[in-house]
């Protein structure tokens, strides 16, 4: 069967994110996903939870802060501690049986591996729905991915419940299970697929933000 899972989306969980459980859910299938994957910035223990509440397929994961730049661990059995190499944290994800993925390999910031990308990776983010530039730093993912012979996956990095969706990937699996959509990755039975996020949803997304932490501010205030 084919399963459509946004593989890179961040809850509550991380400080940055607006979107809560229930949201995941909602938009994921309003979006026509059959899977997603929660990979909060360096906190493993919410994908989990969230996952044991409900019956939609979640894929727990994490997005580690390697000293090299971000890496996205999926179906990770225990938490990887942010600050190694990018050898050693994929090392780490491989020993407790995940899945390590280059993400936003070349996008515009200073999160990104850049050079850092290698075979030992099992998959190269090729779609990232939120980078900047989207084209150049898809073009040179998916140079990545054909010079290093590594899968190639998408997802949107949403943080803003309406973001998720707009980067995919078609993974084609035995069974509806976080384990074997990990190993269908590893074997390269996956397809990235999406469009970039509009700049307004974008801006959006910030003025929640502010709102929230103004609201945050005040209430602390009374
Ligand atoms: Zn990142
Ligand atoms: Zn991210």
């Amino acid at each position: 069967m084919l399963i459509k899972a946004d593989l890179h989306v961040h809850t509550i969980y991380s400080k940055d994110s607006l979107i809560t459980p229930k949201d995941l859910i909602y938009y994921a299938k309003k979006r026509g996903l059959n899977a997603c994957a929660v990979t909060d910035h360096n906190y493993l223990e919410g994908a989990y939870k969230i996952a044991r509440e409900t019956d939609f397929l979640i894929i727990p994961g994490m997005e580690v802060s390697s000293a090299d730049g971000h890496i996205v661990a999926l179906n990770v059995s225990e938490l990887i501690p942010k600050g190694l190499s990018a050898i050693e944290t994929v090392e780490r994800i491989h020993k407790v049986g995940g899945v390590a993925i280059a993400c936003h390999p070349y996008v515009f910031f200073k999160g990104c591996l850049k050079d850092n990308v290698c075979e030992a990776f099992d998959a190269i983010e090729v779609i990232n729905a939120r980078a900047f530039p989207f084209k150049n730093s898809m073009k040179k993912a998916e140079e990545a991915a054909e010079r290093l012979k590594l899968s190639r996956v998408a997802g949107t990095d949403a943080h803003y419940g309406p973001q998720i969706g707009y980067g995919y990937t078609e993974i084609e699996v035995p069974e509806p299970t976080a384990d074997a959509i990990a190993k269908a990755i590893v074997d390269g039975c996956c397809s990235p697929h999406g469009q970039p996020v509009p700049l307004v949803m974008n801006a959006k997304q910030q003025l929640m933000r502010i709102r929230r932490m103004v609201m945050k501010f005040s209430d602390r205030g009374n």
